[in-house]
């Protein structure tokens, strides 16, 4: 039986678990192998995942699982993306999505955010905690790799408010060689599908002479989809198979990125101490709207919202925002 969750769409059967290594056939139905199983829950600032317009300011509870239907050469998380999941279980932690959600509440977080390793691997488990979340008036976010099928995407449509879609290239050539996937077409299917209901990011992680040539047509097709889609450009400092590559080069990219901001008003620019790309600043007369601190490394922080009721204060240009200004200590009930 194959698998519908992603677009390897694996034959399941017996002990072949498909590429991700996360779900089997039972009985005629493509099952989780390992339900309720997660490699971690934290803390974290809205802005350091990153979300830049979404709920400014929030407490966010942070999750993950195991396995990834990508094999990036670079990847940060290997250690929990690309080992044996089964390997990996003994260090899992278990509760159920009710309890997760419950220790959100408990916690103060406003959000709960799935930024581990790829939630497409464990999307029944995440669609169960999204009804109890509901329940709690909590909203949900994931990153994503977005390499998914139809189906999925609709489920994924459902269950998060807020998604953040890792489109790290575009050139077949590169899909395969870094990401271990044919090509970016159902990517940009999904970017283009989700950001129709959804609150889209998007992020590109650059790497120095492999995908920095694509910057330009990246923002293309962003701005084809929505011009108003943040688009976080990531300097990525590679890890896993890549360590010792070259770091980009902060000032060319600033001289694409600058030529691009024509036609997507919320670029950002990460993953370095002192950009001053991580400000919003208002499409129509420039003013800075939401100010905030880059620490690098995805430490990034919120220093100051000054627009009001989402609007630009100078201008009245409303901001694009998936729910307003929140306070770190808002939420009542929290310890
Ligand atoms: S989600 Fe996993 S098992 Fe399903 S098709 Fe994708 S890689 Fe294969």
């Amino acid at each position: 039986m194959r698998c519908n969750y992603c677009e390897w769409r694996c034959e399941l059967n017996g002990e072949n678990y498909g590429i991700c290594h996360m779900y089997w056939e039972e009985g005629g139905v493509i099952k989780e192998r390992f339900p309720n199983r997660w490699c971690a829950y934290s803390m974290s600032s809205i802005e350091s995942i990153p979300f830049y317009h979404v709920y400014p300011g929030s407490r966010c509870m942070t999750i993950g699982t195991a396995g990834c239907n990508m094999d990036c050469r670079y990847c940060a998380n290997a250690y929990v993306a690309k080992e044996n999941p089964a390997k990996l279980q003994a260090q899992m932690y278990e509760f159920t999505p009710g309890q997760l959600v419950r220790m959100a509440e408990k916690l103060g977080c406003h959000n709960i955010v799935f930024n581990v390793n790829e939630p497409t691997v464990s999307l029944p488990s995440l669609q169960e905690m999204a009804l109890a979340a509901k329940t709690a008036g909590i909203t949900m976010g994931c990153l994503t790799n977005a390499y998914m099928t139809e189906a999925a995407t609709e489920i994924f449509a459902s269950v998060f408010s807020f998604i953040n879609i890792s489109l790290k290239g575009l050139a077949p050539d590169f899909c395969r060689s870094y990401l271990g996937i044919p090509d970016s077409r159902p990517i940009l299917r999904n970017i283009a599908r989700l950001a129709a209901t959804n609150h889209v990011e998007v992020t590109t992680p650059v790497i120095q002479s492999v995908n920095d040539h694509e910057l330009d047509e990246i923002a293309s097709f962003l701005a084809g989809v929505d011009r108003e889609i943040p688009w976080h450009v990531f300097r990525l400092l590679p890890e896993h198979k890549m360590k010792g590559t070259t770091y980009p080069n902060v000032g060319d990219i600033n001289t694409i990125l600058e030529r691009n901001r024509k036609i997507l008003p919320y670029i950002y620019f990460h993953n370095f101490i002192g950009s001053d790309w991580v400000n919003t600043l208002c499409p129509r007369c420039g003013r800075e709207v939401v100010e905030r601190i880059s620490l690098g490394c995805g430490g990034d922080r919120l220093n100051h919202c000054h627009c009001r009721e989402n609007m630009c204060p100078e201008c009245g240009y409303e901001i694009r925002m998936y729910g307003s200004r929140v306070y770190w200590n808002s939420r009542e009930g929290a310890l």
